[in-house]
């Protein structure tokens, strides 16, 4: 600690927010963050960032950091030692297990932790606790594009790298504003349009950034991917455009898949989508002209009520013109947290162990029980979404959760909370005081990444180190140590002296990362998963074969599922997403004084037509309702929406759009329909 206050260190790290994973030195001198220096050797962004990882760092020194346990005292909260506070949360865990059972704890692990960390908590849960009730945020992303992969491919990771996104002949984007959720993806698109001529296809209901670039901007009714990206794929295939060998080759259920997209004829899709039959048809077009088509795709293709079925049709259309398994083609969900990919590659979802094996298949319950050396839970596990639920009817009574505020960023936040509310104990291990953490009973202070060693997976499924910058602020420490004095407080006895250890064990069990070790990630070292037994990793998928049965693709029928059905009064439909200066609801972004002056709050934005229509100014405040709760902010009047569709920014605690949204959910992976919701406008004034 002396030395690191008398001179300048520079340590390796990746940055903290979204998944595209950009690596770069930190200048520190003592606690002090002098600057973000990106290099040339970093796999992913080289010498760019976005202003989020060069300058958002300043909250890691707030004063408003948890420096100490608390556990709470009627309103409020008192410090005390770690050992009260693990001794309690052991307590009180055990106690409830012994009375209602395994099944009544549940487990939500954190994208902003590391592999290692992630997987210790689904260790935790399963090995210590015995139950599978463990989830992570992917359950309110990117959980249906997972699945998609799963279905039609096999691996539920981007089919190749950022570098063949950039390579590709054209790149099609669905439901992501790309250039401020994941921004320095987005200079690399913009970087290959203008220089090498690279074609960019954009289908988002507001015109953001790269839909205005797109060489063709598609806008869909909300809800309606599927129909447009089924009649794109029918077009091709009447036209005699598929690639008839690929799919001879490398593909199963061809002719059941073709069947199912007869109903999506242009006509239907211009009826149903809004787009006209011209503008398909040149998309269409573009498709067929293209050597090599990359699509990626985010949130609002995702969360709907057919979220896993939009994200097939998407990958359908991929294997149709047999853009798979080349450089420059491939199917890419882009992983909105910096670390939800290595969330679930290790182990943290209630239906598969790390390296996505499956806990309902005894062969592989048993390798884990061997691996661990205990007996492994056989029930069904519940997922996020349904936890909220099972808390309100009473059979989920206590809850450890790392490093999500789910009191605002899950859907309904009202529902989310009142079920926060009714829990008997509940655990947050956090850096601030959220909203989720005043509804804890025991608040346990974490580090930061800047403060702890790890990796972490990007959305290209590429594993990165990271090292300590900075030492652990006050009594804090980092969430794996934490986690492992909790679990031998609970029965087990784990001896992991560093995450390297628990890395390397996690590595050795799994298929998918048999041939995983610190050493080739050492400085600005990677791997991209798969990694074989002899360390070969995996940066294209697919160029062999599909780790399915005999080896091929699954074209797999999907159809469109309506949105939700509201009274007539919720006449205006409420997008919503990221945004460039804050990272999802801010609560690290707003402790960064610079960031917080130049973007100081959310707001709504509003189509010209709609503000005349109801005489709102710009700067006005409205008051957004929904049948689920109410928000008030000002009004930005713009051209980026139109007619009678707004959209709102996620970052805000107290006017979070979740209050607006509803329950409903992806049929297949219960992810939150967070884009599926109606509204109506209340103008008031500039008051
Ligand atoms: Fe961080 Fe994403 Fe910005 Fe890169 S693009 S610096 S990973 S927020």
């Amino acid at each position: 600690a002396e030395l690191r206050e008398a001179r300048i260190q520079k340590t390796k790290t990746v940055c903290t927010y979204c998944g595209v994973g950009c690596a770069f030195d930190v200048w520190t001198k003592g606690r002090k963050i002098l600057k973000i220096e990106p290099r040339m050797e970093a796999p992913v962004n080289q010498i760019s960032t976005c202003v989020k990882g060069k300058f958002g760092w300043d909250w890691v020194n707030s004063p408003d950091r948890i420096l100490q346990p608390l556990i709470r005292r009627g309103d409020a909260f008192e410090p005390v030692s770690w050992d009260e506070a693990l001794d309690y949360v052991a307590r009180r865990l055990r106690e409830i297990r012994l009375r209602d059972g395994d099944d009544a704890l549940a487990f939500i692990a954190s994208s902003k932790c590391t592999n290692e960390e992630n997987y210790l908590m689904q260790k935790l849960a399963r090995a210590v606790m015995h139950t599978n009730n463990i989830d992570n945020c992917s359950r309110y992303c990117q959980a249906p594009a997972t699945e998609a992969l799963r279905r039609t491919m096999g691996y539920g990771g981007d089919s190749g790298s950022i570098r063949d996104i950039e390579q590709a002949d054209l790149v099609i984007i669905v439901g992501a504003n790309t250039a401020e959720s994941h921004p320095v993806l987005a200079t690399r698109i913009r970087r290959a349009h203008k220089k090498r001529g690279q074609k960019l296809i954009v289908a988002d209901l507001r015109r953001n950034d790269m839909a205005r670039r797109a060489d063709l901007h598609l806008h869909p009714r909300p809800g309606t991917d599927l129909v447009w990206l089924s009649a794109v794929t029918k077009y091709i295939l009447d036209q005699g455009r598929a690639d008839e060998a690929f799919i001879r080759q490398r593909v199963n259920g061809f002719d059941a898949y073709v069947a199912s997209l007869e109903k999506f004829t242009l006509e239907y899709a211009e009826e149903v989508t809004g787009i006209p039959k011209d503008a398909l048809i040149r998309a269409a077009e573009m498709v067929m002209d293209a050597k090599s088509v990359c699509i990626c795709w985010a949130m609002g293709v995702t969360q709907q009520l057919g979220g896993a079925d939009t994200s097939t049709a998407i990958c359908n259309l991929l294997l149709i013109t047999g853009n798979v398994g080349r450089p420059g083609t491939g199917a890419y969900p882009l992983r909105g947290h910096n670390n939800v990919q290595g969330a679930g590659d290790f182990g943290c979802a209630p239906a598969f162990f790390p390296g996505y094996e499956r806990v309902a298949d005894p062969a592989v319950r048993e390798k884990w029980e061997r691996a661990w050396g205990v007996s492994l839970p056989t029930n069904p596990g519940l997922d996020n979404h349904q936890m909220i639920d099972a808390i309100h009817d009473g059979r989920l009574k206590a809850m450890y959760l790392v490093g999500e505020d789910i009191a605002v960023v899950d859907s309904n936040a009202n529902y989310v909370q009142a079920a926060l509310e009714k829990l008997e104990f509940f655990v947050v291990q956090e850096v601030f005081f959220t909203k989720t953490a005043q509804y804890a009973d025991v608040i346990l202070p974490a580090c930061p990444s800047l403060e702890k060693e790890g990796t972490f997976t990007n959305t290209e499924r590429r594993i990165q180190r990271l090292y300590r910058a900075l030492d652990p602020l006050g009594d804090t420490r980092p969430d794996w140590q934490v986690i492992q004095d909790l679990a031998n407080r609970l029965g087990a006895n784990w001896n992991y002296r560093s995450p390297q250890e628990i890395f390397e064990e996690a590595c050795g069990i799994t298929e998918l990362m048999k041939g995983a070790a610190y050493a080739p990630l050492e400085g600005y070292g990677s791997l991209q998963w798969p990694v074989r037994a002899d360390g070969t990793d995996t940066p294209l998928l697919y160029t062999d074969g599909f780790p399915l049965p005999d080896g091929k693709a699954r074209l797999y029928p999907v159809d469109w599922t309506p949105t939700l059905a509201l009274p007539p009064e919720y006449d205006i439909h409420l997008n919503n997403g990221r945004m460039l200066e804050h990272f999802h609801e801010g609560n690290l972004t707003y402790r960064v004084p610079g960031i917080r002056q130049k973007v100081p709050d959310a707001w709504v934005e509003i189509s010209r037509e709609l503000a005349t229509e109801r005489g709102i100014q710009d700067g006005d405040w409205v008051r957004v309702v929904s049948p689920y709760g109410a928000v008030k902010l000002r009004a930005t009047v713009t051209d980026r929406v139109s007619g009678k569709e707004i959209y709102i920014p996620m970052n805000s605690v107290e006017a979070a759009v979740n209050l607006l949204t509803s329950s409903a959910a992806d049929k297949d992976t219960h992810t939150p329909a967070f884009k599926d919701m109606k509204v109506r406008l209340e103008p008031v004034g500039n008051q």
